[in-house]
């Protein structure tokens, strides 16, 4: 067995090369300041189950009806993944084994949906993702997009644009959610829209899930017909996607069993699309990783974390606020702050380089209605997950703030930065990461 105080000897005596580039992140983590508002570090259980043995283990199939022998122990371990996700988000289904988001994305779309059908989906720069319809993604190749936008005074998604685009346009499916959105997903207002038009509605929670699953944020359940996440985002699971669903139903479109004439039920449908639809052999490893972090938000303490999460990220954002910085929306209900930069002079591009020469990791962002260009951008995102996982609050987000300060109101200036990178240090040196490697 791996010891917890000398981890990683195994490979540090085969392959020294990869060793090292090993504790050159383990140190990077360690000693930088992570605001990257998709970002989290997960569990030390989680991280061993992660790198597990099920990594070996080919499973195509779901438990009770694989392709392959010696499934029995990874079927408990999908079983209790399927089990605790349902009990974390109240629903009646769950698909744990899209590897991604994005997978799962694809998943359910290619369910619902023709090819050709017409989607739509949050503007990606408004706050929307790639997988909600952009040119470069296949949901923009497979589908026919109509993005809908958020207001220029608020902020938030534009009901009244989206409500006259739904009429217009008929879309199949509406999706809602998104990467760059502070405030909360509106569900009951897009399901309005949707049984208007008779579309379907899919909520992507892939960031605030774990607000969601703590009931911080509102549950889409009631609302939507599908739900997308990751696993690894607020919900502090290892990478992955996952597919919900409140109640399962038969499907609509009048597939039946071939055999016995029985209609599917959507549940049937969507497993197929996952495997062998899109993915081959499931990635029991991080399957059984997904258990545990489930596990873990089920208890008590994550949603102290999660009510954290939030009250940081309100925190930081009034911070900003006196520093006459400019927030999309004005604010935060989430984990999510998104900062327009125009005011002060400074393109994203630029503020995020200067930042992470100073130890904190941010990223350019469009803000809605940015004149530049993605690669440049006139905005940054920020993020408080992964430094709430670190374990700190008020004080270290005051401070935090007044060292981004310091940085972009002096942009240029490198001993600015070396101060600033200094001061990281010593925050990083006071929560450490993974203090079971520490201790
Ligand atoms: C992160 C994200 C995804 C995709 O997740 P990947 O695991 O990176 O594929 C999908 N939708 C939204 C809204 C996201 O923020």
């Amino acid at each position: 067995m791996v010891s917890t105080k000398e981890p990683y000897t195994f490979l540090q005596n085969t392959d020294s090369e990869l060793y090292d580039i090993l504790m050159r992140e383990v140190s990077r983590e360690d000693h930088t300041l992570e605001l990257i508002a998709s970002e989290n570090f997960v569990s030390y259980p989680v991280l061993e189950m992660a790198g597990g043995v099920m990594t070996n283990k080919y499973a195509e199939g779901y438990p009770g009806a694989r392709y392959y022998g010696g499934c029995e122990h990874v079927d408990e371990a999908e079983n209790l993944a399927r089990e605790r996700a349902q009990k974390l988000f109240n629903c009646g289904y769950a698909n744990v084994q899209p590897h991604s988001g994005s997978q799962a994305n694809m998943a359910a779309l290619m369910t619902f949906l023709n090819v050709g059908d017409t989607i739509m989906g949050l503007d990606l720069a408004h706050g929307g993702h790639l997988t909600h319809g952009s040119p470069v993604n296949f949901s923009g190749k497979l589908y026919n997009v109509v993005s809908y936008q958020v207001s220029r005074e608020t902020g938030r998604v534009n009901f009244d644009e989206c409500r006259k685009q739904a009429k217009e346009h008929k879309p199949k499916i509406i999706i809602c959610g998104g990467s760059a959105y502070p405030r909360f997903i509106e569900f009951e207002q897009f399901r309005e829209i949707a049984d208007e038009v008779g579309a379907f509605l899919m909520a992507d929670i892939a960031h605030p899930a774990g607000l969601v699953a703590t009931g911080i944020h509102p549950s889409p359940m009631p609302y939507c017909d599908v739900v997308t996440t990751t696993t690894h985002k607020t919900l502090r699971g290892p990478r992955g996607g996952m597919i919900l669903m409140d109640k399962d139903v038969e499907n609509p479109w009048g597939v039946v069993a071939p055999k016995s004439g029985r209609t599917k039920m959507i549940s049937e449908l969507l497993n197929s699309t996952v495997m062998p639809g899109i993915q081959g052999g499931p990635l029991m490893h991080i399957i059984a990783a997904k258990a545990v972090a489930f596990g873990e938000a089920l208890k008590p303490e994550f949603k102290t974390y999660a009510q954290q999460i939030v009250d940081n990220a309100q925190t930081m954002a009034n911070a900003l606020l006196e520093k006459d910085y400019q927030l999309v929306s004005g604010g935060t209900d989430t984990h999510v702050i998104l900062i327009d930069l125009t005011h002060k002079g400074v393109t994203g591009k630029a503020a995020e380089k200067a930042l992470e020469r100073a130890g904190i990791t941010v990223n350019k962002n469009m803000v809605p209605f940015d004149e530049r260009s993605p690669f440049v951008t006139s905005g940054m995102r920020v993020g408080t997950p992964a430094i709430t996982t670190r374990g700190m609050g008020k004080n270290e987000m005051n401070h935090i703030v007044d060292l981004i300060d310091q940085v972009i109101s002096d942009i240029e200036n490198d001993t600015t930065n070396d101060r600033v990178k200094s001061e990281v240090n010593t925050i990083c040196d006071s929560f450490p990461l993974y203090r079971e490697l520490h201790d």
